[in-house]
């Protein structure tokens, strides 16, 4: 897929997408620099993958914190090659006439601002080397909205559009810049999905499972094949894309995130 070495930040690296895409990586030769708010489950991640993987207390809301993890990226392993800017919440949720500001501007504060931040420092440090790709996450809520999750929905369609546009923008310096869109994931974001036991995951699965073709439900491991496909040379001619791994749920009417 990629030459070994290649180095990598992904944000919200602690859990679910960004863990599994970090132990892809990893797997494949890669170097990650593992970001997120959480600390403890980072350093347990970063025991377990070895010295491949730096973790890095980083929230994507505060630039200082997002350019410290692409400076890391570059001083411990000398480059930058994908940003996975990834990292995300669903945040305020409820009728939109209710709605309490200080809630809606902390979820775009990290599902967009934070996506533009990671944006920004990628490309102050991959374009010196003319050379890197961008990969962020959206989700089927920017486009087919979803009930009381204005918020979130705003967000992911700010992050489309963010990509479009730096795409064009940094086409001529050798970075790509693509979205993956995943269907509802089994991952501790949707644990609340078991309603009565956020703990009950193999019941958030059950749920899941119904919303794909019935077989199984879409992991984690699912988008981080998508996020290596489009950050290796086989993708080197996609930039200003979406790729959409949901097992066919926009297909299918129903709620969104
Ligand atoms: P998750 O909750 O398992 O992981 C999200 C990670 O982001 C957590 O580790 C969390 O600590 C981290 N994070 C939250 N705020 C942060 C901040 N300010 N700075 C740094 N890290 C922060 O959820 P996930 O399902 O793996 O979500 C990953 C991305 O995928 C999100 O952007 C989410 O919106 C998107 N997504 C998820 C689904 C789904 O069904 N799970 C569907 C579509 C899109």
């Amino acid at each position: 897929m990629t030459a070994s070495g290649d180095v990598a930040v992904v944000t919200g690296a602690a859990s679910g997408i960004g863990a599994a895409t970090a132990r892809l990586l990893v797997g494949r030769g890669w170097r990650v620099v593992l970001a997120d708010v959480q600390a403890d489950p980072l350093v347990e991640l970063a025991r377990e993958l070895g010295p491949a993987a730096l973790p890095l207390r980083v929230d994507v809301a505060h630039e200082a914190d997002v350019a410290a993890a692409a400076d890391q990226a570059v001083s411990v392993f000398g480059r930058l090659d994908l940003m996975f800017a990834n990292a995300g919440v669903f945040g305020a949720y409820g009728p939109i006439h209710t709605a309490d500001l200080a809630a809606v501007d902390a979820t775009w504060a990290i599902d967009l601002r934070g996506v533009f931040l990671s944006m920004k420092h990628a490309a102050r440090v991959m374009r010196p080397r003319q050379h890197g790709v961008i990969v962020v996450t959206t989700s089927p809520a920017a486009v087919a909205g979803g009930v009381g999750n204005h918020a979130y929905s705003a967000a992911k369609a700010g992050v489309l559009g963010l990509m479009r546009s730096v795409a064009g923008e940094l086409r001529p310096h050798g970075i790509r810049v693509n979205a993956v869109m995943p269907g509802p994931t089994a991952t501790p974001m949707n644990a609340d999905l078991a309603v009565g036991d956020v703990t009950a995951m193999d019941r958030t699965i059950e749920l899941l499972q119904a919303r794909t073709d019935g077989k199984r439900p879409i992991f984690a491991e699912d988008i981080a094949e998508a996020v290596a496909f489009l950050a290796g040379p086989a993708a080197e001619m996609i930039t200003a894309h979406t790729l959409v791994v949901d097992g066919g749920f926009t297909a299918i009417p129903g709620d969104s995130r």
